[in-house]
């Protein structure tokens, strides 16, 4: 088989047989099906879906074939009907036979839509129209060579390669595009949210508790064009719905936590990519911030609470608190940044920044760790920072404490300073790979991923902790993020079907080894600041849409060189621990110089830091 965007050729190969059978299966949950045997031609639908979708959701189908059938069928459920053309009900299909000689080929064309079988035929014949097997084959492989082509990595090794662009292909498969062209050439969507088929941009399936982390920023960085449509989709999403889609998949799904689409939004905003309402974006936003959604992961769940108190308590039947308290006042930085740059009133933007600090609300200085809050100030007891969910989401306080993306500094402070710091990062490393899982009553596969790593209780496998190596550049130890992103890279990834140490998440995972491979991460987006870590490869460039390259060399890279001795911004040294937005899309040259012990002295002055709230 071979793909379009709403479409696919099939290319059956069968032995010498008068019984040469294609079944196809409408699915459970409803379908029909349709036979016209004069038009080669089957249409049909399926309504398969796993809620939080209105009554009239739809998959339309139209299947064409290169020649006429022999015989035909349907089905519905387990019985045979031969003499039906047509068939609908709980799970119905059609059976389609051919008199075939050896090695002769059936060629299938199947195409889907969301509106209906009419412009599913339209997408059949506008994706796939006048085109051979070959030609699709061909033009999809050109295709996916030019996206993969926009970073050329060069001076690994082939498996290093093979795993840099398994995961840059899985950072590009999501959100899908859940749009359509009419007749008219217009862009329209079926809308998972209220059933009507509406003009612009639709996309679905993902994440954002996942994404906002460093798959979005990707495609801030690597893809504005498609941001600003992704934005695009956001804005028709709150007008369909009146909610921001924490998790679609299509519709609105109650699946994870937090108001992560704040983040998005002011990422894309303040880097540049204007192309959208972003007036209904803010208002949408602010809406977040004190209402309940209709789902748990729409809205914030506990906003009374943390906006009253600061912190959404542990005691008050309200799960995942402190992880809830965490990502509500990150999501309220990138509010406050927000607000700035649209002009809004300075009570506002107060306000937000205000909240912004509420993560020091949950965190405990007796255990150094941030720690469920009851409704009378006093901390959960007991409390064990190896306990999985309870007051944190798929992790424990090992993961959570770190989630402070919008002030490291302030967490420094909290934890006594910089040696205290940078202490209790190594101790997720050097603490036993234990975990109590008495809260899900079972091991989750997160867990065990992390006890099968046994790296203490780093859980790379699921996305809480991923940013957290890369802190060390706030503490003056940027050496030890270098050592440890080269550990992950090496130990927790490769290209084979077990290539991930956990789930990959919509291209989370996937991003993240990205741009660790390229040799810097965006710890907090929402700023224009990716922090440095340590480069996989000795040359990588990347093409940016506005023509630019920037070109990043390491040559004397290797697998014992993992240390950054030195680095240079077109030709001139700088100290500091990141990179900013505008300079990688200036294109040009940064250069790491490589070395197989720590340089313990470079990036550690203060003015070298990553951005910080308290520094502001
Ligand atoms: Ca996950």
């Amino acid at each position: 088989m071979t793909p379009t965007e709403r479409a696919a050729l099939f290319r059956f190969t069968y032995p010498e047989s008068d019984s040469s059978w294609i079944i196809i299966d409408g699915f459970n949950k409803g379908s029909s099906v349709k036979i016209i045997p004069s038009e080669r031609k089957v249409v049909g639908w399926c309504r398969n879906n796993h809620g939080g979708v209105p009554s009239n959701f739809c998959n339309y189908f139209v299947i064409t074939f290169d020649r006429d059938f022999r015989e035909h069928h349907t089905w519905n459920e387990n019985i045979l009907n031969s003499n039906d053309l047509e068939e609908e009900g709980e799970h119905v299909g059609a059976i389609l036979g051919f008199s075939t000689s050896k090695g002769e080929k059936v060629n299938m064309r199947v195409a889907s839509s969301f509106i209906s079988e009419e412009q599913a035929l339209l997408n059949l014949e506008s994706e796939t129209g006048g085109m051979s097997f070959e030609d699709i084959k061909i033009r999809a492989k050109d295709i996916w060579n030019a996206e993969l082509s926009r970073i050329k990595v060069e001076g690994g090794t082939d498996d290093q390669m093979r795993t840099f662009y398994s995961c840059l292909y899985r950072s590009l498969l999501f959100p899908r595009k859940f749009f359509e062209k009419n007749s008219k050439g217009d862009i329209v969507h079926y809308s998972p949210y209220n059933g009507q088929i509406l003009p612009g941009y639709m996309f679905t399936d993902n994440g954002f508790w996942d994404t906002f982390r460093s798959q979005f920023p990707f495609l801030t960085l690597m893809y504005p064009d498609l941001n600003s449509q992704i934005m695009q989709g956001l804005v028709n999403t709150y007008l369909e719905s009146g909610w921001l889609p924490e998790w679609a998949s299509p519709g609105h799904r109650d699946c994870m936590i937090g108001s992560n689409s704040a983040s998005l939004i002011a990422d894309s905003w303040l880097k540049g990519i204007r192309d959208y309402d972003i007036e209904t974006l803010y208002e949408a936003i602010l809406k977040n911030t004190d209402s309940v959604g209709p789902v748990s992961s729409v809205g914030r769940l506990g906003a009374d609470y943390y906006n009253k108190l600061g912190y959404v308590p542990y005691d008050v039947g309200i799960n995942e608190n402190v992880a809830r308290t965490l990502e509500y006042a990150y999501a309220d930085f990138c509010i406050a940044r927000l607000a700035e740059a649209l002009g809004k009133p300075q009570e506002e933007i107060a306000l937000f920044r205000n909240r912004a600090m509420n993560y020091k609300n949950v965190f405990d200085k007796e255990s150094k760790l941030m720690r469920g809050r009851n409704l009378d100030g006093s901390f959960q007891s007991p409390f064990s920072p190896y306990k999985w969910g309870d007051a944190f989401t798929e992790g424990n306080s090992w993961h959570y404490t770190w989630s402070v993306f919008q002030d490291v500094e302030g967490l420094v402070s909290l934890m006594g300073g910089k040696k205290g710091f940078t202490e209790m990062l190594d101790s997720v490393f050097t603490v036993p790979p234990v975990f109590d899982y008495s809260y899900y009553g079972q091991v989750i596969h997160e867990i065990r991923e992390m006890q099968v790593m046994n790296m203490g209780n780093y859980a790379h496998g699921n996305q809480p902790v991923q940013h957290m190596i890369y802190l060390y550049n706030y503490a003056g130890e940027p050496w030890k993020t270098q050592f440890h992103i080269r550990e992950v890279l090496d130990k927790l990834y490769n290209w084979l079907p077990d290539g991930y140490c956990g789930d990959e998440d919509n291209g989370q995972t996937s991003a993240w080894y990205v741009f660790s491979a390229l040799g810097f991460y965006p710890v907090t987006p929402g700023t224009d600041e990716y922090v440095f870590g340590s480069p996989l490869f000795k040359k990588a460039t990347l093409s940016f849409e506005n023509g630019k390259k920037m070109i990043i060399e390491a040559p004397d890279n290797s697998r014992d060189n993992v240390y950054v001795g030195g680095i240079s911004l077109n030709g001139k040294k700088i100290d500091r621990n990141y990179i900013r937005h505008s300079e990688l899309q200036s294109g040009g040259r940064l250069k790491f110089d490589m070395q197989n012990s720590p340089n313990k002295t470079r990036g550690t002055s203060e003015e070298s830091y990553p951005f910080s709230m308290s520094r502001e």
